[in-house]
């Protein structure tokens, strides 16, 4: 009898790497091929129509119906020009990925003369039925309508002969349903604070980009592997499997030479996403066997996020020519390091300044000091929020497990930064500083960017880290969307930056100079935000009771993390940058929760089913054998040698009905635990009963399963095994 775990293993053997048809052009020439860019918007579009989107992009100014429907007829004439049939607005509702709805251009008419039809109503707006989306009580579903609304500042792309349109989505009522409508909001706010702070040093900065680079990690797996695994189908991630002989323990994977089926894989993601005009940039093997990242060039915030959601889709769809499944989850092996999405944060102006880069004078550099304090106290004061932010069943089982960042919010920043903030906190006095004070400090500071160059100290402990022109926030999960994180970053930074430059301003009113109330109120950020500050082993366990001292918090789980939702001074935050209304991150807090839940509802079915379905039958089938062969020894054998050697046959046999009893028995409590939770009508104690008296029988069950999966004929058993899974590419 071959098991499907066999047929898939045989379809290994004849695996090659698919060939990949490679544009015979310079990627320079096809990038961005698909996209309805300034470019093409250019030869579509009237210059006065050109000129709005422009502005509209540039200064979120609104576009007139009359000038949408010159884009609209623009956009439609590439677009069948380019083979489209289809359009869709192109969304992240909560649900985490992105949702589409695609219309046909061609429109039937009475004559029987059908046309292709698109204009500014459809590009601007639609309103694709709601109800299916999360929306944690915002809309009742008898009110399904929501609408999405064309977002200008991520162009429209052509994927697979339809014409997606970037939009935002949100309810009738104007609550937000999605993750772009508050990235764009916070991303504004952030620009507002920003160029009020930069005109103390350059009055001709005029805006504030947020840039974001992110890298994504992920693992593949053979697809015929992955199919005979209904635990990493139907919840991504082995909800079983003993740990392979060998896995990470040589280091010989990270970095090691790409294997053929896999870089064919790169090759043909990468040019699909540059045709998308994504700008791909890095790819390497990561730590794990199987485990690998991509990271673009960044990008303003909003396209990054854009584009990463787009990524990902590509590359679960183009794994599959390759017979390879994508694993976006953030931990699909026990025991093997899981898969983060760093977001690289910086903020740009429009006068070419990166503002977390150290200038190359001391004026730029006092400017660069002011942003990287900023930046540190809104992770000190709002910390909690970007831990909740990225708080998801999935990213619970990474954090704080020794390979990921810690539960504690922190900020790496190298010896050398810390040096000169310290020798700031140090130096600036209440009273007025002395010329000579003030010029060896700002010796000091003109040094920053030299050193800083070689200054090429690491901390990968740290969930928040400054890499010498920008910070790192690590602590995200593979299948996040970015926006999330970056959003609740975008309002703490904008916040401190709003508070530096009312207390810098109240001080020149008080007859202050400018140069030295800047100084006092750097001194007093650096001061204020010291204890979040943090160099050493973020894994270690001095750290956890360091950072009790220093009244840092560490939730402990996503469910604890998520009552940052709930806090008022958080709420506050939310609210008085006008970027969420109160009903809208109590509705993101109960669709967390919610999401929760039913990940480990689904998990936890999928585990009984596994276990009396594809397990307990193949151990009886291997115990039958052991049975067979104690009798048949009991013919062949006296008395005496039977005994014997039979001792140890019946021992495996005990053992087994141990586990298989043990195993029934715990699915049957499982399920009464579901079903007592199931019962509880508050979301947040359904939750907290899922996490407290379910999820503990995932391991309970999963300990017994590995045990016998160690004891039973491999040709018996059932699922492909983590050394099949790990080293098939
Ligand atoms: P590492 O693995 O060493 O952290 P990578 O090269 O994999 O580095 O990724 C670094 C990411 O940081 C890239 O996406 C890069 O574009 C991005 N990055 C560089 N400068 C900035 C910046 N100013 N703002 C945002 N992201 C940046
Ligand atoms: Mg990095």
């Amino acid at each position: 009898m071959s098991t499907i775990r066999f047929k898939a293993l045989e379809q290994l053997i004849n695996r090659q790497a698919v060939k990949v048809d490679v544009p015979e052009k310079k990627t320079s020439e096809y990038f961005a091929e698909n996209v309805f860019d300034k470019q093409k918007m250019k030869s579509y579009l009237s210059q006065e129509a050109y000129d709005c989107v422009i502005d509209s992009i540039d200064n979120g100014t609104r576009i007139p119906r009359r000038i949408a429907d010159q884009v609209a007829s623009g956009m439609k004439a590439w677009a069948l020009e380019k083979g489209a049939t289809h359009y869709t607005h192109w969304f992240h509702p909560l649900t985490g990925s992105t949702a589409e709805k695609h219309d046909a251009f061609y429109e039937p008419s009475m004559s029987g003369n059908g046309i292709e039809m698109f204009d500014g109503g459809k590009l601007a707006q639609q309103e694709p039925d709601a109800s299916s989306f999360p929306s944690g009580g915002l809309r009742n579903t008898f009110e399904a309508r929501g609408y999405t609304a064309w977002d200008p500042s991520s162009p429209a792309f052509i994927l697979e002969k339809t014409l997606c349109i970037p939009t935002i989505f949100i309810s009738y009522t104007g609550e937000a349903l999605d993750f772009k409508t508050p990235l764009l909001k916070a991303t504004s706010a952030l620009n507002d604070a920003a160029v009020a702070v930069c005109q103390y040093f350059d009055k001709d900065v005029t805006k504030v980009i947020t840039t974001l680079g992110w890298e994504q990690e992920y693992f593949l797996v053979d697809s015929a592997l992955f199919l005979a695994r209904p635990d990493l189908q139907l919840t991504g991630r082995t909800l079983m499997g003993h740990a392979s002989a060998k896995d990470q323990q040589l280091d010989d994977h990270y970095f090691g030479t790409i294997p053929s089926r896999v870089s064919a894989f790169m090759r043909e993601f990468e040019i699909e996403a540059y045709k998308l005009g994504i700008p791909v940039k890095t790819r390497h093997n990561e730590v794990a066997p199987g485990q690998f990242e991509c990271a673009p060039v960044f990008e303003e915030a909003n396209l990054a996020v854009d584009h990463n959601m787009l990524l990902m889709d590509l590359m679960k769809k183009v794994a599959r020519r390759h017979n390879f499944n994508v694993l976006l989850h953030e931990k699909p092996f026990k025991g093997i390091s899981g898969s983060g999405k760093h977001n690289n944060f910086s903020m740009a102006t429009n006068t070419g300044v990166n503002l977390l880069s150290p200038g190359k004078n001391p004026k730029s550099n006092m400017q660069f000091l002011v942003f990287l304090a900023c930046t540190i106290s809104a992770v000190y004061e709002y910390g909690d929020l970007l831990r909740a932010s990225i708080a998801t069943a999935g990213n619970e089982h990474r954090l704080g497990a020794s390979e990921a960042p810690p539960s504690i919010m922190s900020v790496f920043l190298g010896s050398y930064l810390t040096s000169i903030l310290d020798d700031i906190e140090l130096r600036v006095s209440d009273k007025k500083m002395t010329p000579d004070e003030k010029t060896e400090i700002k010796l000091g500071i003109g040094r920053i960017p030299e050193i800083l160059l070689d200054n090429t100290d690491r901390n990968r402990t740290s969930p928040f880290a400054f890499t010498g022109n920008r910070f790192e926030f690590r602590a995200a999960g593979a299948s996040a969307n970015c926006a999330a994180p970056m959003t609740f970053l975008c309002l703490g930074v904008a916040d401190q930056l709003n508070k530096f430059k009312q207390n810098v301003d109240t001080k020149i009113e008080n007859g202050i100079k400018k140069d030295e109330a800047i100084f006092q109120e750097l001194k007093d950020l650096i001061v204020k935000s010291k204890p979040v500050r943090f160099d050493g082993n973020g894994y270690s366990k001095e750290w956890e009771e360091e950072a009790v001292r220093r009244g840092l918090s560490n939730p402990k789980g996503a469910l604890a993390a998520l009552e940052a939702f709930k806090n008022p001074k958080y709420i506050n935050l939310c609210t008085s940058g006008k970027v969420f209304s109160e009903r809208e991150v109590e509705a993101r807090y109960e669709i967390r929760v919610e999401n929760y839940t039913k990940k480990i509802q689904i998990e936890s079915r999928v585990l009984g089913d596994l276990a009396e379905n594809h397990i307990i039958p193949a151990v009886y089938r291997y115990q039958n054998e052991l049975i067979e062969n104690v009798r048949g020894l009991k013919e062949v054998l006296n008395e005496k040698d039977f005994n014997e050697i039979a001792e140890l046959q019946l021992e495996t046999i005990k053992d087994i009905s141990r586990r298989v009893t043990a195993i029934k028995a715990k699915v049957t409590e499982m399920t009464e635990a579901r079903k007592h939770a199931n019962a509880i009508d508050d979301i947040v104690k359904k939750a907290q009963d899922y996490s407290d008296n379910v999820k503990p029988y995932l391991s309970e069950i999963r300990e017994h399963i590995d045990h016998l999966e160690m004891i039973v004929d491999n040709e018996i058993w059932p699922l492909p095994k983590y050394r099949e899974l790990l080293f098939s590419h």
